[in-house]
């Protein structure tokens, strides 16, 4: 498999800056300038097309702005993405030597787009990056890729962006980050670069170091963040945009990571570590056995005595008791009720099954 031409001789991290928008020339060049002289910017992006949730709201600079990007790239040096949502945006940046599209979150959930989108881009050399799509369907995403790939762009043309899923919960980041779902990419699509876009998983500029070391921990290939030369005027993703010069210091704030260590005592105690986890989740899986010929009992005499299975408000009691200890326990909120759920789940089917037996 010839290795992605995104991370050349394995260049990890890949650096992708630049603002949400291309808002005007002198925008975009103060932006893109400022960005290239950190030294560590691989790739610039900026937004022409903007698909936006309201109507309302700034919808990018359109086609005008093709010839903005070819100058900031020009100027910089630096190779330069735009996000397409249409054959038509792919036509033009072919027409202005771009070097490569994105594909994002809002167009990802869209088999006829992302269709349309693969054949413009087929034969033509041009890197594609895959927003996960809006909400976390993996299969919208793993089918985004296929079909670039049926099209017939190399998977080497191709990486994977993980932006993170809309969903009701993770109040404090606007997009939640479910990061098993970009490692079960990682597992169908092994040669991809996964890059972690850390500006719409936060949505605002607060959280942003703290994420971006979080994927640097979980093994991604590197960022795509949002940088703006003055982000507090941005037209688009004010809150989360921040200067060229913040994203140089989050940058050396960052702690990237070796996947593995040969040092001997780390070695040691990592393998300690492994074999009392081991033993750990053992004994949890049979307490967990335990539970469940307990609620087999149950389902017995509710049998009998004709009683239903659901009781809610006894398992609303359960849910209080246990997550009311998270701090003690120093487990989230969220963690035990989805451990909860998967419980009383578990525990429903066995009592069904021992209602229906004959
Ligand atoms: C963007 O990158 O500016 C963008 C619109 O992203 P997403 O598709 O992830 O919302
Ligand atoms: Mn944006």
């Amino acid at each position: 498999m010839t290795p992605s031409t995104l991370l050349p001789s394995g260049k990890r991290p890949l650096i992708i800056a630049g603002p949400c928008s291309a808002e005007s020339r002198e925008q975009l060049f103060s932006t893109c300038e400022q960005l290239a002289r950190l030294g560590c910017v691989d790739l610039l992006r900026a937004g022409l097309w903007k698909p936006r949730t309201r109507p309302d709201s700034f919808e990018g600079v359109g086609d005008c702005g093709l010839k903005w990007l070819a100058e900031a790239k020009a100027r910089t040096g630096l190779p330069i993405v735009t996000e397409v949502a249409a054959a038509r945006h792919v036509e033009g940046v072919l027409r202005h030597g771009l070097d490569g599209v994105w594909i994002g979150a809002r167009t990802t959930v869209n088999p006829f787009l992302v269709q349309e989108i693969a054949d413009a881009v087929a034969g033509s050399g041009l890197w594609v990056l895959i927003k996960n799509p809006m909400h976390p369907d993996i299969e919208l995403w793993a089918g985004a890729v296929e079909r670039f790939q049926k099209a017939g762009v190399p998977l080497a043309q191709i990486a994977l962006v993980h932006r993170g899923f809309s969903t009701s919960n993770h109040w404090h980041l606007r997009n939640d980050p479910m990061w098993h779902l970009a490692f079960d990419m990682r597992r169908r699509f092994p040669t991809l670069p996964l890059l972690c876009d850390p500006s719409h998983i936060c949505g605002c500029r607060e959280l942003l170091q703290e994420v971006a070391q979080q994927a640097a921990n979980l093994n991604f290939d590197g960022l795509i963040i949002e940088s703006h030369c003055n982000p507090d005027a941005a037209l688009s993703d004010a809150r989360q945009q921040i200067t060229p010069e913040s994203l140089g210091r989050l940058l050396d704030g960052i702690t990237w990571r070796s996947e593995c260590s040969h040092d001997a005592a780390f070695v040691r105690t990592l393998a300690a570590c492994r074999s009392e986890i081991d033993q750990l989740d053992a004994e949890i899986f049979d307490l967990l056995s335990r539970r469940m010929r307990v609620a087999d009992r149950i389902g017995r005499i509710k049998r009998e005595n004709d009683v239903m299975i659901l009781q809610r408000e006894r398992w609303a009691e359960v849910v209080e008791r246990i997550v009311a200890r998270s701090d003690e326990l120093q487990l989230s909120k969220e963690f035990l009720r989805t451990v909860l759920d998967a419980i009383h789940n578990e525990s429903i089917e066995h009592q069904g099954r021992v209602m229906s037996e004959p």
